[in-house]
């Protein structure tokens, strides 16, 4: 930091301390050679958070993109009508909650569909046959079968099948909610 009044760039710090925020610090300088004092403020910046992709590009994390992604795979399941945007919130809060600025976008999948599978099965299906590319049939009834094994409420008579069956009859992601009548 540079000497206001004479350009030297060996300063020193006399005082520092929090401002009420506790987000900013001011700091007292001191120029070495000419002796003025000067006042500098810290602020903290919000952390850019990166993406990384699988083919290694890289894009800015968007909270509410994450939130249409989940929405359409929860589109017409009985959960509350903000559920997608609150699991979203919470997946980035964890991951700004570790300090990093960069986070592959596998990792923020697989986070997704842990929140999916706790809020509904079918949306969890849907969101992984899309997301995951899962269109062998078999791999799918894999995933579906250890979800079923997962569960204790099991409905009778209902296989994975039926699972399957149900995710797929309404397997293309709408763009926008229709209008509700
Ligand atoms: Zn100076």
């Amino acid at each position: 930091m540079r000497c206001p009044s004479c350009g030297e760039s060996d300063t020193r710090v006399v005082d520092s301390r929090d401002l009420d925020d506790a987000a900013t610090i001011r700091r007292r300088r001191e120029c070495a050679t000419c002796s003025t004092r000067f006042t500098t403020y810290e602020r903290v910046e919000s952390a850019r958070l990166s993406v990384v992709k699988r083919n290694g590009e890289r894009q800015e994390f968007d909270a509410a993109k994450l939130a249409r992604g989940l929405e359409r795979a929860l589109w017409r399941r009985p959960v509350a009508p903000d559920a997608a945007t609150r699991a979203a919130d919470e997946i980035e809060a964890i991951i700004r909650a570790q300090g990093i600025n960069e986070v592959p976008s596998s990792r923020i999948g697989e986070m997704a569909m842990d929140r999916l599978r706790l809020l509904d099965q079918i949306a969890y299906v849907r969101f992984l046959s899309v997301y995951q590319s899962l269109d062998d049939i078999e791999q799918l009834k894999r995933e579906v079968d250890e979800l079923y094994a997962a569960r204790t409420d099991e409905a009778p008579g209902q296989t994975s099948l039926d699972l399957v069956a149900a995710a797929r009859r309404a397997p293309v992601p709408p763009t926008r909610r229709p209008a509700r009548r």
